[in-house]
């Protein structure tokens, strides 16, 4: 896949999951609120019923109190009581948004309601009437009106009960969907977080992978490309061969000398031995330092030959020259006094160098100075190390 292609991919599903937690919010919420106008509704029902047992008491001390006082009282808490009740359940029956109500909207629940409704109509009819004729009304009158009420009590009271019942039961099962939906949403939230996983990041990390082994092999390439040796920072053997053949081009056309000096650590063996490897690549940078201190002249060429063999190119120089700067560059490695607890005595570690110098021309090659360096060299380790030998080239 492409990284476009998988950014495409990566934002899509993001904003699916963005979308399934706002939809799963908004349910959530939805919910709450939906427990709230229940729990409301349920509560009023509640009251109805307190509602009504009030109205009761107050009919019957309204024909039953003696005196005249007690009775108006009585009035008036049963016009009050019969008022709140009213507009409850006006309420109750049509929703009233200042109450938080919806209304009852399932057709069981409304069955349940018209029942209850011929009831509660029965009783407000009795009471308004028992109240409008106060003490007009005959006793007997009064008594039977709140017979009526009385009565109708008794099937308001377990109709209201079985009212709540219902609602709380339609009021669980709605509960019980918006969890369902609540969870079919996290679930398809999970299932995108999934495909994200598989679709994005899975072929991204491959990507990555193989952009890194590309990565490596790219470096690898240039590491070989290069002209530089790692160890010793200074030229390789690539960069050497390359810039003898520039100047012998150069040399050969301006008769110039060109000398070269090749330098091979003394017992070199010995010192990794006693002081191990790392040791010994620090002395071996430390000899490059050296070596290269001694290439001044722009054409000049510090070079690491291979393993602990050096070779510095010395262009414009003659034998007798090159001699020197190759002693000097022995005396200097000697002082810097890189020692090995050696029980054989010699201690130092020291170079020998091997120089050799030509006019570059046509019939020669570039290879023929090195072959009389490393003669020269073979002669200085042969005559006892730690010291510089010539050799003429030509
Ligand atoms: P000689 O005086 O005859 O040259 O003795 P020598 O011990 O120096 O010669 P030899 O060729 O036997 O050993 C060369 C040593 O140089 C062996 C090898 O471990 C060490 N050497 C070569 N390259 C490196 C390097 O990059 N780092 C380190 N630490 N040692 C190296
Ligand atoms: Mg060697
Ligand atoms: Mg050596």
């Amino acid at each position: 896949m492409s990284p476009r292609a998988l950014t495409a991919t990566y934002l899509s599903a993001l904003g699916l999951i963005a979308l399934m937690i706002v939809a799963g919010n908004a349910v959530a919420t939805a919910y709450l609120e939906r427990q709230e106008r229940d729990a409301r509704t349920i509560n009023l029902a509640g009251r109805q019923r307190m509602l009504y047992l009030s109205i009761s008491r107050e009919a019957l001390l309204l024909i039953r109190g003696g005196e005249l006082a007690q009775r108006r009282q009585a009035a008036q808490k049963l016009g009050k009581a019969l008022e709140e009740w009213e507009r409850v359940h006006q309420a109750l029956d049509q929703g009233d948004p200042e109450l938080g109500l919806a209304p009852l909207d399932s057709p069981e629940l409304r069955q349940q309601w018209e029942r209850l409704r011929q009831t509660q109509s029965a009783i407000a009819d009795s009471s308004h009437e028992l109240l409008k004729a106060d003490q007009r009304v005959r006793q007997a009158e009064a008594e039977r009106l709140t017979q009526i009420i009385l009565a109708q009590g008794e099937r308001y009271l377990p109709q209201m009960d079985k009212l709540v019942f219902l609602y709380d039961e339609e009021s669980r099962r709605r509960v019980t969907t918006l969890r369902r939906v609540e969870m079919a949403l996290d679930g398809l939230t999970l299932l995108a977080l999934v495909v994200v996983g598989l679709a994005v990041f899975r072929p991204m990390v491959r990507r990555i992978g193989q952009n890194l082994d590309r990565l490596t092999a790219t470096a690898a390439m240039f590491q070989d490309l290069s002209f530089i040796d790692g160890l010793t920072g200074l030229a390789n053997r690539r960069a050497l061969d390359l810039h003898l053949e520039q100047e012998w081009r150069r040399l050969a056309r301006s008769q110039g000398s060109l000398s070269l000096v090749m330098l091979d650590v003394d017992h070199f063996k010995r010192y990794n031995d006693f002081m191990g490897h790392l040791a010994g690549d620090d002395a071996l940078r430390a000899l490059a330092r050296v070596l290269e201190g001694a290439a001044r002249r722009p054409g000049d060429l510090a070079a690491r030959f291979g393993g602990e063999e050096m070779v510095l190119v010395l262009t414009g120089t003659g034998l007798e020259d090159a001699r020197l700067v190759a002693e000097q560059v022995r005396r200097q490695v000697e002082a810097l006094g890189l020692e090995r607890p050696d029980p054989d005595g010699c201690c130092r570690l020291t170079v020998s160098l091997g120089v050799a110098s030509l006019v570059p021309g046509r019939e020669v090659e570039p290879q023929r100075l090195i072959q009389a360096a490393d003669q020269a060299l073979y002669q200085a380790k042969a005559q006892g190390r730690n010291q510089v030998q010539t050799a003429a080239a030509a």
